[in-house]
């Protein structure tokens, strides 16, 4: 098995704390968390992922918007950077304590933050970036 997941969510997992858009959206994700600290990989995805996949009935959902995909493509050229190689759809990644060192630093960095432009959990997560990940669920391992 392998979890899906968007270009833009491999950002997003390095800060989750246990807070988004609904009960279930949370519940979720912390599921996802758990099989990635368990050492299941993730499959890269076009569209809506396994993260996404409580807000899809919600009638406020944005995952299929067009600048919700303009995250994902910005965030597979900055990600591919760190890397060595853009993520494309069915390519899968095992977040190693490398992978995930890297990925952090680079968005402690701002380096790979491009997507995140407009988010409303912006400042938040750039408070925990700076907060070294403190209390983050995904570890590396
Ligand atoms: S600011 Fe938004 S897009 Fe960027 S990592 Fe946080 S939740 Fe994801």
């Amino acid at each position: 098995m392998t979890v899906s997941i968007r270009p833009h969510h491999l950002l997003c997992m390095l800060t989750f704390l246990g807070k988004g858009y609904t009960p279930q959206f949370v519940v979720n994700y912390g599921k996802i968390i758990r099989r990635l600290n368990a050492g299941e990989a993730l499959e890269i995805v076009e569209g809506a992922d396994d993260i996404c996949a409580p807000m899809l009935g919600e009638a406020d959902c944005h995952c299929h918007n067009d600048n919700i995909l303009e995250r994902d493509r910005l965030t597979a050229l900055e990600v591919g950077e760190i890397l060595g190689k853009v993520p494309e759809t069915g390519d899968q990644l095992e977040v190693t304590a490398d992978v995930l060192l890297k990925l952090r630093e680079a968005f402690a960095a701002g380096t790979i933050r491009s997507a995140c432009k407009g988010c409303e959990w912006f400042d938040l997560c750039t408070e925990i970036a700076e907060n070294k990940f403190s209390g983050c669920r995904l570890a590396s391992r």
